[in-house]
């Protein structure tokens, strides 16, 4: 399987996240719930009022047993009784309008002469009232749904209410009362129990993000000392590791060193004396090699380095050498495919070498002696991406994220000291560059860098 680390990851911010995806989760919820429990309030105190009307208007209907003033033909025998009756209705408390139906739906009374012995079919609403159900709505008269929805300014809001009324034996639907009611009371307590919901609703949530936010930031402050505190362990074992390593690696040149010394102390031969001195001066420089490199990653930017333009196909060439010199390079073959004429890079001639070295000895490592590295270079966008492929090992996809942690290694103590990686990414990074690394397990590695051209100020 290929495994893929992009050196740009980001960690993840929890608390800014919850600030932003929590506040506005937060936010919708309270607006959709305070919108709906209004509705649910103000529908069923609607309800209440149109229910208490109803049972009013039926009591008066059978109290006065005016059920058989809804049969047309007796308007003509009690003009006045029949007119008083009506006249009550549409004088009660808080309604503005009435017609009466008879069982056909059509106007027998209303307060609007000009509507008398019309028809005004169809009318749902109407219809449910006469198959004996009530029928209640409601709006505001700015906003007609229906032509008679038209109110003056002095109505903010109404009720529309079809009123079934049925005979003295209770059994049949003999018409329907249709009254528009202004219940200006009654859009007090809704509006005082909106007022309540909403402020309730807000205060709730406030209330709730606060206490979320506050358990979300301690957590998140949690999660970074306990990711601190594991990198501090993991640095103490590495180092543990590492003052194994170094000791070993330290001690081989110098013991070595120990031994040439002795030898020219009981040397006359002058050739000789001259060949062991040379010799302890290379072993000296390994050993040396061994310290700076911890001394760069104990403080990789305070290192003194000359800042310049510089050829990177000059870093590449002069790194190749530098780790044939190291290990040589018997059964390893080298393919160089490098870019013409690549612009020059801003950066330390000597780190940039490091650069190098460090991935080319990592492959060589990795190829265990024999296999092909590969040395690319391309200028892409104003950028110079130098690929470093080899045909070894290759990563174990658990061990690529850690690949640039300081004192992360798979080698024997003395063999590594897992710096080179952490190294090269302090170095690119303070060049303003990246890195990153594809490798398929058992294949090979391919690490990719990526160093702005000098002059390229988008980095
Ligand atoms: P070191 O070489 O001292 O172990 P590095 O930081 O250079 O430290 O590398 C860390 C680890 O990354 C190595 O121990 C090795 O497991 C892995 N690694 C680095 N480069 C390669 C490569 N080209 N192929 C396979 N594994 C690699």
């Amino acid at each position: 399987m290929l495994a893929k680390l992009e050196e740009a990851e980001k960690p993840f911010n929890l608390v800014r996240w919850f600030a932003i995806l929590g506040g506005l989760s937060i936010v919708a919820i309270t607006i959709i719930a305070s919108l709906l429990l209004s509705r649910f309030l103000s529908r069923n105190m609607v309800l209440r009022d149109a229910i208490v009307t109803m049972g009013f208007i039926q009591s008066i209907a059978q109290s006065e047993n005016t059920t058989r003033y809804f049969q047309i033909n007796d308007i003509e025998e009690e003009p006045e009784a029949f007119e008083d009756f009506f006249h009550k209705i549409a004088t009660m408390p808080e309604v503005s309008r009435a017609i009466i139906y008879d069982r056909e739906g059509t106007v027998i009374w209303s307060d609007n002469p000009a509507l008398i012995r019309h028809r005004f079919m169809p009318n749902p609403e109407l219809e449910l009232a006469l198959s004996g159900e009530l029928s209640v709505s409601s709006g505001k008269s700015g906003k007609p749904q229906k032509a008679e929805h038209v109110f003056g300014p002095n109505v903010p809001f109404f009720a529309e209410i079809y009123i079934p009324i049925w005979d003295s034996s209770g059994k049949e639907v003999v018409g329907a009362v249709e009254v528009y009611k202004v219940p200006l009371t009654l859009l007090r307590a809704i509006k005082e129990g909106t007022r309540l919901v909403w402020i309730g609703s807000v205060i709730g949530s406030f209330f709730l993000y606060t206490t979320l936010f506050w358990i979300v930031g301690r957590a998140g402050k949690t999660i970074l000392m306990q990711q601190e505190e594991k990198i501090q362990a993991e640095k103490l074992v590495g180092i543990g590791v590492m003052a194994a390593g170094i000791a070993h690696e330290v001690n081989n040149p110098l013991a070595a060193m120990l031994g040439k010394a002795e030898m020219i102390l009981e040397e006359e031969d002058s050739v000789r004396i001259h060949k062991y001195a040379n010799d302890i001066i290379r072993f000296a420089k390994k050993a040396s090699k061994i310290v700076k490199e911890i001394t760069l990653y104990s403080r990789p930017s305070s290192r003194p380095s000359t800042v310049m333009k510089t050829s990177i196909n000059d870093r590449l060439k002069k790194a190749i050498k530098l780790a044939d010199y190291t290990d040589p390079l018997i059964h390893i073959e080298f393919v160089k495919d490098l870019e013409e004429l690549l612009p020059p890079v801003n950066g330390s001639k000597v780190e940039l070498e490091q650069v190098f070295v460090n991935l080319i000895t990592n492959a060589i490592q990795a190829m265990k002696g024999r296999g092909r590295v590969m040395v690319k270079s391309r200028n892409e966008d104003g950028f110079a991406v130098v690929t470093i492929q080899d045909t070894g090992s290759g990563i174990k996809k658990e061990h690529i994220k850690q690949l640039f942690t300081p004192f992360f290694t798979t080698k024997d103590p003395g063999e590594g000291t897992g710096l080179g990686l952490n190294i090269v990414h302090t170095i690119v990074a303070k060049y303003g560059g990246s890195i990153r690394v594809e490798s398929e397990e058992g294949k090979g590695s391919t690490f990719i860098v990526k160093l702005p051209l000098a002059g390229n100020k988008a980095k």
